[in-house]
């Protein structure tokens, strides 16, 4: 999976490949579908949720260009795979999950990763009690970057998150300098809905 998805393209991080290579992604998805673990591609989890696809995952978590001494918030915890890898790559990790029943098995699942902090609400708010965050992560897709977030950015800080339509988004990274805001587009991908407040309402989009 490392050599072949993640070096092959293009991304030669040392301390991201080294916590690729750490973190056992088997044990984040479920039982039946632990051959399929290290497979190029999302794998469903329940509740209509997935397990990112491990490029995606590692792309993500390059664009905030972590040193090791940030805290980060993750909004979308799903199976937990994401919020290990970044257990590894920075100092303080908060995720939140809006899924009861996902947010209990990753909490479960993460219960040894001491840096790692586990929320049941609306990511889409973000995490006001540990803000501010040198980087955001959001891995479920916004129909608009929801200014929440961009609020409980440092300055210098970076928010990485998938907007647009439903089924197809563009990657955005947004940078904080003082009161304005940097956006560069990435590449296209296609997450599942966020939801909650700034998410996918079916009465509004
Ligand atoms: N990062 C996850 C992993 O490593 O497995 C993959 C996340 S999955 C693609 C997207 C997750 O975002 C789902 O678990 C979904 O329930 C969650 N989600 C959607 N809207 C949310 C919200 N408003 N707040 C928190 N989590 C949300």
């Amino acid at each position: 999976m490392v050599e072949t998805q993640i070096v092959g393209r293009g991304l030669h991080d040392p301390r991201l490949l080294a916590a690729f290579g750490i973190v056992p992604r088997h044990l984040f998805v479920l039982e039946q579908d632990r051959h399929l673990a290290y497979a190029d591609g999302p794998i469903p989890i329940g509740f209509e949720q997935t397990i990112s696809q491990p490029y995606i995952v590692a792309l993500m978590t390059n664009l905030l260009q972590l040193k090791g001494t940030e805290r980060v918030l993750e909004v979308g915890t799903g199976s937990g795979y994401q919020a290990a890898i970044l257990a590894y790559m920075a100092k303080e990790v908060h995720t939140i999950e809006f899924v009861p029943e996902l947010a209990a098995r990753a909490e479960r699942l993460l219960s040894d990763y001491s840096n790692v902090f586990c929320h049941l609400s609306d990511g889409s708010l973000g995490w006001q009690e540990a803000a501010p965050y040198d980087g955001i992560i959001v891995t479920a897709a916004a129909p608009k970057t929801p200014q929440d977030l961009l609020d409980q950015l440092k300055d210098g800080g970076r928010l990485v998150i998938p907007v647009g339509a439903r089924g197809y988004q563009v990657l955005e990274v947004w940078t904080r300098h003082g009161d304005s805001f940097d956006c560069d587009e990435v590449i296209e991908v296609a997450f599942v809905p966020l939801r909650g407040k700034h998410g996918w309402d079916a009465s509004r989009h």
